[in-house]
């Protein structure tokens, strides 16, 4: 068999595991590989793919925002698409990242660096202060309408404290101490355990009957505006968290406002071992672009803002967490 042939035949290869993979993870929320293996053979796709752009087919992974609609939920088209986002898994990464964002928007960029919550993307909508529809992001362009189950967390205020209309966007999550208490009941009835509190988390919202989701102690951290972020008076990412925040809406504060790209390094190696602290699972950290008006002359990929990445943490680290939990609840 020739090179091309042996190329052609690995694309198809990946495209078919990451395909697999995906369903489990993101339909069945039962993963058949871990994140790790995920995000290599995700990388050896795009490498194939950026040196042969012949060989991008449009169902391609690398394509497409995982994930699709669950049979039984009623359908929401969102306003603005829910994207995934890029990844970058080492300091040389970051700065890569930094020279195409500054060689676009000029050195006056600045960032701002948010925990990167390993659970679901939700969107909430708020009519004049009113919750009145949340959805999961299924393909990024048809999600569930999961209302029901997302009335039951407390941290989602049904009501704002001013009568605006607005779409938010952030992560649905199984704290650490939750997962370990629902694994342990689900071992004693006898069902089988869920793979991590990601997985726990889509579950639970993803089940027609919102009682279940009610039992089992999920939590949010809104992370956006969904749509025009300016529409609300704020010409930066960081300023519109503050404003969610003055809405009630629930962000998370760990994050921070970056000058540079050595900010932004020195932000994330800070959380390679302070994360295993945190009682809720975090599977990177998110860098963006603070400034709208930048983000805007960046855009978007089919698939991603180009305006930020996720820094993912290595693999190892994750052995040892999930035991910390283990050892410490
Ligand atoms: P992603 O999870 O890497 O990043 C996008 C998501 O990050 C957003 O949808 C959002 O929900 C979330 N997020 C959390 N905190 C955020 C914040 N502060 N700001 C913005 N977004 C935030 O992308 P993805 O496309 O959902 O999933 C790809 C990843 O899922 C892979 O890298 C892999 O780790 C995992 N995956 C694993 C398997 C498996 O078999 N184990 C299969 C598919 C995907």
């Amino acid at each position: 068999m020739n090179d091309r042939n042996e190329l052609e035949q690995r694309v198809s290869e990946l495209n078919q595991l990451l395909t697999d993979y995906g369903r489990a993870y993101y339909v069945l929320d039962k993963p058949v590989a871990t994140d790790s293996e995920y995000d290599q053979l995700m990388q050896e796709l795009l490498a194939i793919e950026e040196e042969n752009p012949d060989l991008i087919y449009p169902d391609s992974p690398t394509q497409r925002v995982g994930g699709s609609v669950l049979e039984g939920f009623t359908k929401v088209e969102h306003d603005y698409p829910m994207l995934s986002l890029s990844n970058v898994f080492n300091e040389q990464d970051i700065r890569e990242f930094d020279r195409r964002v500054r060689d676009a928007v000029g050195d006056r960029v600045t960032y701002i660096c948010e925990l990167k919550i390993d659970g679901l993307a939700v969107s909430l909508k708020y009519e004049e202060g009113r919750f009145v529809q949340g959805s999961t992001r299924g393909d990024g362009t048809i999600g569930e309408d999961i209302t029901a189950n997302l009335r039951t967390i407390r941290s989602i205020p049904l009501r704002l404290n001013e009568p605006i209309t607005i779409e938010v966007r952030g992560e649905a999550y199984m704290p650490k101490k939750s997962f370990v208490r629902l694994n342990a009941a689900r071992d004693e009835a006898g069902d089988e355990p869920f793979a991590n509190p990601r997985n726990a988390a889509a579950g639970s919202l993803r089940q027609l009957d919102p009682k279940i989701a009610a039992k089992r102690s999920l939590a949010v951290y809104l992370y956006g505006i969904g749509g025009d972020g300016e529409a609300y008076g704020q010409a930066t990412h960081s300023e519109a968290l503050d404003y969610l925040d003055t809405l009630k809406l629930v962000t998370n504060h760990e994050r921070t406002r970056c000058k540079d790209v050595e900010e932004v390094i020195e932000y994330v190696n800070s959380w390679g071992e302070k994360r295993s602290s945190l009682d809720y699972e975090i599977d990177g950290i998110v860098i963006k672009v603070d400034r709208f008006e930048d983000q805007e002359q960046l855009g978007y990929t089919a698939k991603s803002p180009r305006w930020a990445t996720a820094y993912k943490f290595p693999a190892e680290e994750v052995v040892t967490k999930l035991l910390d939990i283990e050892l410490s609840v």
